[in-house]
């Protein structure tokens, strides 16, 4: 398995896009052999919205927690799809298993500082103790060095890009699913806004934010989506991802 992932030229997603494009493959199909070893088949097969396929990539906050964020990679095993974990390192320390199976199961993922705390106003200490100590935690749990960086709330100044180390990720759909952590209403603003090559932004520690993006997956497949994680997004577009660069969607 390819660890390097930001920067690394992922040549193939091109040609099978083509391919779906070209044959008509069902997009949950073509999810699933872009899939790493160990995801499951797809349980539905998805028909597609016609035309070229439509890509997004789904990312999901402040976990890991054990209960939901679990039932969360079933499903997403089930439907084949990939997305982005951006992770709290103090809940990493608890939940290595699960961060090692989002690795193993072909997901992305990155840091959202160790505390949950604002990065801007910090010194470089306080700074390295946020986001330097959850790289190595991640590096020592997972054996590579490539996750990107969310920071909280999305807030960031000059000296957050030049100490990330790695490309900053932001968003271009939030539902604001803390809010109300009402399933409906989440599935239907992210539905509503959903385009090809959005940043939807998520948070797995709720049950009905998990229920909302089961829902969105299964919808989105129907109107011929792919959900692919941030670095193959980007990939697709011919987006480099360079370090301290902010990036919030790939939409062309
Ligand atoms: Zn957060």
């Amino acid at each position: 398995m390819e660890h390097r992932r930001w920067g690394r030229s992922l040549w193939l997603l091109p040609l099978l896009a083509l391919a779906a494009g070209l044959l008509a493959l069902p997009p949950a199909a073509v999810e699933a052999d872009l899939g790493l070893e160990g995801i499951a088949e797809p349980r539905e097969s998805a028909a597609p919205g016609g035309g070229n396929p439509k890509y997004i990539a789904l990312t999901f906050d402040d976990g890991p927690r054990r209960s939901t964020t679990t039932r969360l990679l079933d499903a997403l095993a089930e439907r084949g799809v990939k997305a982005t974990f951006f992770l709290i390192g103090s809940q990493v320390e608890d939940n290595r298993d699960l961060v090692r199976r989002m690795d193993q199961e072909g997901h992305q993922i990155g840091i959202h500082t160790y505390d949950h705390v604002l990065l801007t106003g910090l010194n470089r200490a306080d700074f390295s103790a946020q986001v330097d100590k959850s790289r190595a935690l991640l590096k020592e749990t997972l054996g590579h060095n490539d996750f990107l960086l969310r920071p909280p709330y999305g807030i960031l100044d000059e000296s957050v890009k030049r100490w990330a180390g790695c490309p900053i990720i932001l968003w271009s759909i939030d539902p604001e699913d803390w809010k109300d952590r009402n399933t409906p209403r989440e599935t239907e603003h992210i539905l509503s806004n959903a385009r090809d090559g959005a940043i939807i932004l998520m948070h797995d520690i709720f049950p009905e934010s998990v229920d909302a993006a089961i829902q969105v997956v299964d919808a989105l497949h129907r109107e011929g989506y792919l959900f692919c994680t941030v670095d193959e997004l980007f990939d697709l577009r011919g987006i480099p991802l360079e370090p301290g660069a902010v990036y919030s969607d790939a939409c062309p």
